[in-house]
């Protein structure tokens, strides 16, 4: 899909350090015309009659999901980081956990959403902690391999941080696949070199794992 500059859709409140999302319903109104246009076809493609009661205004409203489902494409998860780094002498490890996340694989284009586990060794800077679920949502929206997610949300934040290690555990269901959690992981720094600190972090949310 590409860039939709002129698209937002969520914005958080930057002024105040919270969870709070605030719903925009902003869409790009030409983007939401093609995309009807094309989930007006399927409709008629797979059988159904796109002019009965229950889905005249489904195409419209489907352009408007999937606009809302990849806005990640529009945000840039290094400057959310940025905009709330702080100096500080804490040294012990930063555990955000039980992070909501709802993604869209590339290969099906089906959701998958579980939890995301994140936790940091600060080297002299912190960040404000309700950036990394938004950076987490800013990877997430967009068309996505659980572990292509894992490994950019931990790099963002090992780039942009620069602590002495990141760690990230995403564990997820995938609507491609019944059944199933996928877990996938991904470490820098002292979690990849001193299996202590890793298995501190692992103990720390494995109640949460499966
Ligand atoms: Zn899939």
């Amino acid at each position: 899909m590409k860039k939709q500059k002129t698209y937002s859709h969520v914005v958080m409140d930057d002024d105040k350090e919270s969870n709070n999302y605030i719903k925009v319903e902003k869409y790009n109104g030409s983007l939401v015309k093609s995309l009807a246009g094309g989930y007006g076809k399927l409709l008629s493609e797979i059988g159904e009659d796109p002019k009965r009661q229950g889905l005249v205004k489904t195409p419209e409203r489907a352009a408007k999901a999937m606009q809302f489902l990849t806005h990640g494409y529009d945000i840039d998860p290094s400057s959310i980081m940025r905009s709330a780094l702080f100096k500080e002498k804490y040294s012990q490890m930063v555990i955000v956990k039980d992070i909501e996340l709802y993604s869209l694989c590339e290969h099906h284009m089906l959701p998958f959403f579980g939890k995301a586990h994140i936790a940091y060794i600060p080297n002299g800077k912190v960040v404000g902690l309700s950036k990394i679920p938004r950076v987490v949502d800013a990877y997430a929206r967009r068309l996505q391999l659980q572990e292509r997610l894992t490994d950019q949300i931990r790099d963002c934040i090992d780039e942009t941080l620069e602590p002495l290690g990141v760690a990230v555990v995403i564990e997820a269901q995938h609507l491609c696949m019944q059944n199933s959690v996928t877990t996938t992981s991904a470490f820098t720094g002292e979690f990849l070199k001193n299996e202590k600190t890793r298995e501190e972090f692992i103990s720390l949310i494995r109640s949460k794992l499966h």
